[in-house]
């Protein structure tokens, strides 16, 4: 019996400074194809742009910026062609792309990130780069299990378990970054 071979673990770190994106890229939208193909659901050609746009870099992207690249057009594309995409579309597209575990929303950026293990649920720790707004998801099961074991000793019920931790990533530490040089989005 032919099985597919089970991917090992990546080791999660912080990608390189001028790594092959594009690949990082094609891999997120391959297994978004296959990920929504056994589970029977639908991935629109309006939900893989955006799941394209999420993962144009490793810093998490705010809708309205979505919006804004949806609205230019594709290589090759007359522009009178760009459809616009209305603000509601892209936030149930945004929603779908959640719901089936492909984006996280980092709530202290009001902004969404590719998730490269959508295949389990779980709930991500992410580290957050100040200086140049990357961010690395953890999925370390030993951080969820100690979060969950101080929760239900104090009673607490957890609705939202992931953890945004603020710093500075390895590429900015090398190239003489001290202190985050983006300013906290603040909203309202
Ligand atoms: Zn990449
Ligand atoms: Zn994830
Ligand atoms: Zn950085």
């Amino acid at each position: 019996m032919t099985r597919s071979s089970r991917k090992t673990a990546r080791p999660v770190a912080f990608a390189a400074d001028g790594h092959d994106h594009m690949s990082c890229i094609a891999e997120a939208l391959q297994r978004a194809v296959a990920l929504c193909e056994s589970r029977g659901t639908q991935l629109t050609e309006l939900r893989r742009r955006v799941l394209e746009l999420v993962w144009s870099s490793h810093e998490p992207i705010g809708a309205y910026r979505i919006l804004e690249q949806l609205d230019r057009p594709l290589p090759g594309q007359m522009r009178g062609k760009a459809r616009r995409a209305a603000p509601p579309t892209v936030y149930r597209a945004l929603d779908f792309l959640i719901e089936q575990g492909l984006v996280h929303r980092i709530e202290s950026l009001n902004a969404f990130v590719g998730c490269d293990q959508p295949q389990a649920t779980h709930a991500g720790q992410f580290m957050i780069c100040g200086h140049c707004g990357v961010a690395l998801e953890l999925n370390d099961a030993g951080i969820a299990n100690a979060l969950a074991s101080c929760a239900t000793r104090l009673g607490f019920k957890v609705e939202r378990p992931t953890i945004e931790v603020r710093g500075i990533c390895p590429n900015c530490v090398r190239s003489g970054a001290t202190q985050p040089a983006h300013a906290e989005h603040r909203h309202g």
